[in-house]
């Protein structure tokens, strides 16, 4: 029998409307003659009553620094409640189905609290569902480790679950449905005609997604790139295709497409990026002082990026959520640095873009053209970044994608 994963994120299930269009698009995969895995998120975002950020803030109203078991325990509630809801109104349907937890789909993984990641599965629950024409829903973002504890497996966990089981069950595909289209050319929320990309290649969704553009967790890919799985990220409000990630070449009626990387895939960004400087002045002694900076951040688990050593300072950036601890770090070690909370960094992201003439000059050229100062920037053999303020952020995304002709026209 053939295999689909089918993904949905918390919009697709936010209400009992949307969730029938779910049960309809199960209905119709089955009715295929397919057997149909379902993966799901929890409903909702932020301030949404089952949330994960709800539980979060919940927690943190009893203590504001909780253990990392029991904050996973609580950030896995979201994914019981929109699973079991959706198996009741796919019983309600006659569609039978049944709700497995992450330990009962047999999701195993190491121990790391938060951000955990699948060391192997066993899916004989999920196939013993699939032999007795059973769809198995199963809670995205969660697993066991081996020592039988529960786990999260960190922001846009549940891509990782659909992902590691399709490849667990060898399925023909592994369907992301979310709230857009598919990928586009940026945010769609930003640029308003943004294009679809009906096919890209791993590589590029993957570049894409570490950049910040947040349809597909960049980790899903990886484990789908490894092990040759299509991927497909569409709507679950629309009955568009949306985009098919894969490497493998595309029939179009009699001629063959070969799918190749392009030159610029879209315009990523990142909001909540904080820029930290270490000046002399800021009392950083010459002497090793860069590997003190470096060595106590990595110490304290701090992700550092768009790091920039000069003689006379020193330039990087954290998420802005990590920028207090940062600073409570580097007073520590009796260094004073400069801290800018409010910026944003925006990629032009391409398969290929160094040492292609002139890319650099248009980006610049974009952001002068709007008056968007560039904080600090850099660039990679897949892309070119632009660290801004904040508030120009929506604006030079805009600019950036018009620079370089990406929209629909
Ligand atoms: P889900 O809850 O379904 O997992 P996410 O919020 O994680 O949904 O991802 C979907 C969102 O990703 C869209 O609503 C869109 O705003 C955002 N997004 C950012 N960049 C892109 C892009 N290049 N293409 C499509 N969506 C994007
Ligand atoms: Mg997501």
């Amino acid at each position: 029998m053939k295999i689909a994963v089918q993904k949905f994120g918390g919009t697709s299930l936010a209400t009992a409307d949307f969730r029938s269009r779910v049960c309809g698009i199960i209905q119709a995969t089955k009715a295929e003659n397919k057997g149909v895995v379902v993966v799901v998120s929890a409903i909702g975002r932020d301030n949404d009553p089952y949330a994960t950020d709800t539980f979060i803030r919940l927690i943190k109203e009893s203590n504001p620094d909780p253990s990392p078991r029991e904050l996973d325990f609580i950030m896995s509630c979201g994914e019981l409640i929109s699973g079991v809801l959706l198996v009741s109104q796919l019983s309600a349907m006659g569609i039978e189905s049944r709700f497995l937890s992450g330990e009962q789909a047999g999701i195993i993984t190491d121990g790391n609290y938060g951000n955990a990641h699948i060391l192997y599965i066993n899916p004989k629950n999920i196939i013993k569902c699939l032999e007795n024409n059973i769809v198995p829903v199963v809670a995205g973002f969660q697993g066991i480790s081996e020592e039988g504890e529960l786990t999260t497996l960190g922001r846009g966990g549940s891509d990782t679950t659909a992902s590691a089981l399709g490849v667990a069950l060898n399925a023909e595909i592994v369907d992301i449905f979310t709230d857009v289209e598919g990928v586009m050319t940026a945010d769609p929320r930003i640029v308003k005609n943004a294009r679809l990309l009906s096919a890209i290649t791993y590589n590029e969704i993957c570049q894409l997604s570490r950049e910040g553009a947040k349809v597909v967790h960049p980790r899903a890919i990886e484990i789908a790139m490894q092990n040759g799985i299509p991927l497909r990220v569409r709507s679950t409000f629309s009955s568009s295709t949306g985009t098919l990630v894969t490497n493998q070449k595309q029939e179009i009626g009699s001629s063959v497409k070969i799918l190749g990387d392009n030159l610029i895939t879209g315009i990523a960004h990142r909001s909540n990026v904080a820029q930290i400087k270490i000046s002399n002045s800021g009392s950083r002694d010459k002497k090793g002082s860069e590997l003190k900076v470096f060595k106590s951040l990595a110490l304290a688990n701090i992700s550092v990026d768009f790091i920039n050593v000069q003689p006379e300072i020193i330039v990087f950036t954290v998420a802005a959520d990590s920028a207090d601890r940062t600073i409570a770090i580097l007073e520590n070690i009796d260094i004073h640095p400069e801290v800018d909370r409010k910026c944003a960094k925006v990629a032009v992201v391409g398969a290929a873009i160094t040492g292609v003439p002139g890319v650099m000059a248009r980006v610049v050229e974009a952001l002068s053209e709007n008056e968007i100062p560039i904080l600090q920037s850099g660039d990679s053999y897949t892309n070119i970044w632009c660290l801004v303020n904040k508030e120009h952020l929506e604006l030079a995304v805009k600019a950036l994608h018009d620079k370089f002709e990406l929209g629909n026209t």
